[in-house]
């Protein structure tokens, strides 16, 4: 099976197991792994802020750092397709007591400072007040979408303009910065606080990390283990993780990948592909006949991999563990299993 579902799904490289067997530990919520401590800084730094934190998964940073933004009781303005709004169960309600605001960020999935603004509430007797605006970059729903800076400077400044702060859903920044060729501080720049995940195309088998400022992360600290998130000898799979931060350049292969998978399942006539921008193939099965679960099974059936994002659409996911042979045999059976 060529497995394109994601690119969470590779297995640690011998440096990474190498890492994790060898590392210096201690109690993490005590503050004493030294591996953590150090992966900690390392990625405030490679983020461009004064303080990182080590968490276990993408969905806990995303909803640490909205608990530690927000209040009870206020409005979270975010992009509707946005994996804070799609894709964590309804977190900001359940875990913060907040309200989603949801804004259409249309085909780039970014909202323009118009619909921030108008987005705004003020509180008053009324209205609950917008506590925190979300972002996302790269955009998955909106096909691994690479956001350029200017357009994220520009919906936080009109936050901002209200006091509010921002906060950048960046599970995979990195392929942003990659493929825009800026540095992954050039797009947090003007946000208040970044997630990236270590877990997906850069590779270690768990792990994301939050920054922000001293005194946010302070605060965030507090919040993460309010979630359940604070461990102790961390520093094991904090390993893997800094061996992660040394593969940002590579993720242009895993672009390069996604354009040739493209390519080839565009000379599929009845496939309407968009084009990628990053490690992310959108596939439209509507010409096939096919809904996007008929379409996948005949593709697994055919030994290749993805998943559903919508009635009529499939993600493909490139990643460390499918090179260039992996993508052109997966796009010939891709053909064959749509009858081509
Ligand atoms: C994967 C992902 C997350 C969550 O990461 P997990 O580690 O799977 O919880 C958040 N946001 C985006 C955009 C993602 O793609």
């Amino acid at each position: 099976m060529i497995d394109l579902r994601s690119d969470t799904v590779t297995k640690p490289a011998a440096a990474m197991r190498e890492a994790a067997r060898d590392a210096d530990v201690g109690d993490d919520v005590y503050g004493e792994d030294p591996t953590v401590n150090e992966l900690e800084a390392r990625a405030a730094d490679l983020a461009g802020f004064e303080d990182a934190l080590y968490v276990p998964t993408g969905t806990m940073g995303n909803q640490v750092a909205v608990r530690t933004h927000t209040e009870r009781g206020q409005e979270v303005l975010s992009e509707r397709e946005s994996h804070v709004v799609k894709y964590e169960l309804g977190g900001m309600a359940q875990l913060s007591g907040l309200q989603l605001r949801t804004l259409d960020g249309g085909e780039r999935g970014i909202p323009t400072p118009e619909q921030v603004r108008e987005g705004y509430v003020e509180e008053d007797a009324h209205r609950p007040g917008t506590g925190l605006l979300t972002l996302e970059n790269t955009h998955n729903s909106k096909g691994g979408i690479a956001v350029a800076p200017e357009k994220i400077d520009a919906a936080a400044e009109a936050a901002h303009d209200h006091g509010v702060p921002v906060h950048l859903d960046g599970a995979r920044v990195c392929n942003a910065a990659v493929a825009l060729d800026v540095a992954p501080s050039r797009i947090t720049e003007n946000v208040d606080s970044v997630m990236f995940c270590l877990s997906k195309g850069l590779g270690a088998p768990v792990g994301s990390m939050l920054a922000g400022s001293e005194e946010f992360i302070a605060r965030a600290r507090r919040n993460r283990k309010l979630f359940g998130g604070g461990m102790r000898q961390a520093g094991v799979i904090a390993a893997p993780g800094m061996e992660a931060l040394e593969n940002v350049d590579r993720l242009a292969e895993d672009h390069e990948n996604a354009r040739v998978l493209a390519e080839r399942l565009a000379t599929v006539e009845a496939l309407d592909v968009q084009d990628p921008e990053t490690n992310i193939v959108l596939v439209n099965t509507e010409g096939t006949g096919l809904t996007a679960e008929e379409f996948l099974a005949a593709c697994e059936d055919a030994g290749v991999a993805g998943v559903q994002f919508g009635i009529h659409v499939v993600r493909f996911c490139t990643h460390w563990d499918v090179d260039r042979e992996a993508v052109e045999t997966a796009a010939e059976r891709v053909a064959q299993a749509v009858g081509e």
